[in-house]
């Protein structure tokens, strides 16, 4: 039978999670945290009972899809042999040019697709044993591109797939404070609090109209209410002026900072913050290490950022460009 992701089984009441409305840990969240040690018990103690100690050993995949579009390509795999693994709390960068698989390794890790072959674990867990539902909640991610629903903005904030907020048990008082604190956590309180009708502004096809620097933002206080323990980022490459790109920055950096994090990198600063970069190329990890460990390499990573010949702070053009492509 499947396990949730926690320690829960599905028997106790699948819709709750790890933590009350009002903070507080429950029973079987207790429990999952005696059974953890040391640095994962802390980060259990949050996120519904999971730590986030992430395992890739030995994965290869194929897109099913290659068999039926060309019957040559069914072996055709975009992952071959990656293996690593990220500790609880982790910011892990991932590198690597258009079509080296950097996506493709993230949606195996939310069982979009199961491994061809190798496993994936969280916290121990092959993540094929783990309900599909528990492990997704676990998983926030924030995308380049956020889809909102026609609604008002605290209905977008609240109505995250994921969030913890027990809709059925929540004091509507608390509820709303619980979206402005997400939306502070998110830098999205005070655009928010700008428009006519606050939290109560309809977006969407009848009402204002966001741009994308917005969005984001309301895609981060949507994640920071679904509290998971790992996160995946795919950073923006579209442009947002200084000042929004330096709000949506830290309200990342404050999410990502308790959480083990694999984020999709476009720019040189993201790794510089990274604990490790994994460097993908066709489908396999050919470098890793820190980013001055991978300078020193010089191999692709340096010739990807153009570093060789000095520290730079933007991407080369060229990577850009590729990067907006897709
Ligand atoms: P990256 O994120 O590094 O740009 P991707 O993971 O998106 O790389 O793509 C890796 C490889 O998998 C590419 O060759 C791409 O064409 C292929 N690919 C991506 N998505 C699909 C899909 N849904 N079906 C078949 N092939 C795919």
């Amino acid at each position: 039978d499947a396990i949730e992701l926690g320690g829960q089984t599905r028997s106790d009441g699948g819709s709750k999670r790890g933590r009350g409305v009002d903070g507080t840990v429950d029973d079987a969240t207790e429990d999952a945290v005696d059974d953890a040690t040391g640095d994962a018990a802390d980060a259990a103690a949050d996120h519904g009972g999971v730590a986030g100690a992430v395992e890739y050993d030995e994965v290869s995949f194929a897109y099913p899809g290659n068999a039926l579009v060309d019957p040559e390509d069914a072996d055709e795999e975009v992952l071959s042999g990656v293996s690593f693994s990220a500790d609880p709390g982790d910011t892990v960068a991932l590198v690597g040019p258009t079509g080296a698989g950097k996506s493709t390794l993230l949606k195996l890790l939310l069982r979009l697709y199961d491994v061809t072959d190798g496993a994936i674990r969280v916290d121990g867990h092959d993540v094929r044993d783990v309900t599909v539902e528990s492990l997704r909640s676990s998983v926030g991610y924030v995308a380049q591109d956020t889809t909102l629903f026609d609604g008002t903005i605290a209905g977008n904030i609240r109505y995250g797939r994921f969030t913890r907020i027990d809709e059925a048990d929540a004091e509507e008082s608390e509820v709303r404070e619980r979206v402005v604190e997400a939306a502070k956590a998110a830098e999205a309180h005070e655009f928010i609090a700008s428009l006519p009708n606050g939290y109560e502004t309809r977006i969407g096809e009848r009402g204002v109209k966001l741009s994308g620097g917005q969005r984001q933002r309301l895609a981060i206080a949507r994640v920071v209410l679904q509290d998971p323990a790992i996160l995946i980022l795919d950073e923006a490459t579209s442009a947002v002026d200084t000042e929004t790109e330096m709000l949506i920055q830290r309200s990342l950096d404050r999410l990502a900072a308790d959480r083990t994090t694999f984020v999709i990198a476009h720019r040189l600063s993201t790794v510089t913050d990274a604990d490790t970069a994994l460097v993908l190329e066709d489908g396999e990890v050919v470098e890793r290490g820190s980013h001055d460990e991978l300078l020193a390499a010089d191999g692709l990573y340096a010739k990807l950022w153009g570093v060789q010949a000095g520290e730079i702070d933007e991407l080369p053009e060229e990577f850009v460009e590729r990067a907006r492509e897709r």
